[in-house]
């Protein structure tokens, strides 16, 4: 019996993507053999990689120039690529901190060239964003980087900075396809792919072509994303059984309605769940109502010592992984796209009896 699964990453696939490859695990469309087996340049694999950059293309509307690479080394990898692409010798960029992984971004990005933090959510507990008009962007900078979601915090923008002609670059980790987005605002997106875009060892970027040939010197030629971009994101073997099932689960967006239905099913999953929390002696969630995170919930419980028999009962219920991240303790709900409505439901469900027990 499948369980509901709100882990942060890898995270919960659909059922009905994972039964289509159970189906065509041994034998992919009658061909006799898995995607796992087959050359990454025979016709058959080729035409999976080509079918999910254009179901991925047709769900984000991505402007035809755009590139959008299929790559390995998660979105930690993105941390140093991206300024060894777009900082050029030397160079400096502004980056905006609001919690762990943009702090991990910095600290790479700092390798690299001279970081500016041009506005900080430290002056807020990290319990808010800094709006722009506290920003301070430098004239000279290459980019802009911001963590439109922080999966450990429980952050979101709700809002698109504006860096005038700068290109912005976005971590979309555990934000990317769970809404509409205008990608024509931005020069970079990336996002690994294994919280709403498939399962792990591939990470998406979406580059603007007029990014692509700024390399550093010493860049590694597999860092580069233009080689990355001249060779169809097979430059080496690609992750093809991650690339194929990803493929899967934009077919299955797809067959949702696109990320207009997406929107409407997360917008009343978080709804429901923030409004257990508010409601409720027990929970808290401390982050300013208008940042609150639409994939990742994060909570705590009034009091430690009911964590525990709080994530005990749960998991006898079918809920799993509700333990918050290690460096911040408490319970997080991660509620990705493959997590369904019932799901919150049956969240919300325990709350309220384990509150009535406990409260
Ligand atoms: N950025 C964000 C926002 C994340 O949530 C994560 C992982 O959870 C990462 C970066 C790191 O991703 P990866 O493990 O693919 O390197």
């Amino acid at each position: 019996k499948r369980v509901f699964n709100f882990c942060a990453g890898p995270a919960a696939l659909p059922e009905a993507v994972l039964q289509t490859a159970q189906a065509e695990l041994l034998d992919w469309q009658g061909k006799g053999l898995s995607v796992m087996e087959m050359s990454h340049r025979s016709d058959e694999f080729v035409g999976i990689a080509e079918r999910a950059e254009q179901d991925l293309r047709d769900l984000l509307a991505v402007p035809s120039d755009y590139k959008v690479l299929f790559l390995q080394g998660g979105a930690s990898q993105q941390f140093a690529q991206i300024p060894l692409n777009l900082l050029g010798e030397g160079g400096s960029a502004d980056y905006i901190d609001t919690g762990i992984w943009s702090r991990k971004a910095i600290e790479e990005a700092s390798r690299y060239g001279h970081v500016n933090v041009a506005a900080s959510a430290k002056g807020y507990d990290y319990f808010a964003i800094p709006g722009q008009n506290e920003w301070q962007l430098s004239a000279d900078a290459a980019y802009v980087h911001y963590t439109p979601n922080e999966t450990i915090g429980g952050l979101e923008f709700n809002w698109i900075p504006d860096v005038g002609d700068k290109p912005l670059v976005a971590d979309m980790s555990s934000t990317i396809l769970s809404r509409p987005l205008d990608v024509s605002r931005f020069g970079l997106i990336y996002a690994g792919a294994q919280k709403n875009i498939g399962p792990s060892g591939l990470v998406v970027v979406i580059i603007r072509e007029d990014l692509l040939g700024k390399a550093h010197s010493r860049c590694p030629t597999m860092l580069d994303y233009s080689v990355a971009a001249a060779n169809g994101s097979m430059y080496n073997t690609p992750p093809t059984f991650a690339w194929y099932l990803s493929g899967l689960i934009f077919q299955w967006l797809r067959e949702q309605g696109g990320l207009e239905a997406m929107q409407r099913i997360n917008d009343a999953k978080q709804r429901k769940l923030y409004a257990a929390i508010d409601a409720s002696e027990l929970y808290t969630n401390p982050i300013n109502v208008a940042d609150r995170s639409w994939m990742n919930v994060p909570f705590r419980l009034a009091d430690d010592r009911l964590d525990k028999p709080f994530l005990a009962g749960a998991e006898e219920r079918g809920l799993l992984n509700l333990k918050g991240h290690r460096s911040v303790g408490g319970m997080r709900a991660s509620i990705y796209n493959a997590v369904p409505e019932a799901a919150v439901d049956a969240l919300v469900a325990y709350m309220a009896e384990f509150e009535k027990q406990h409260g």
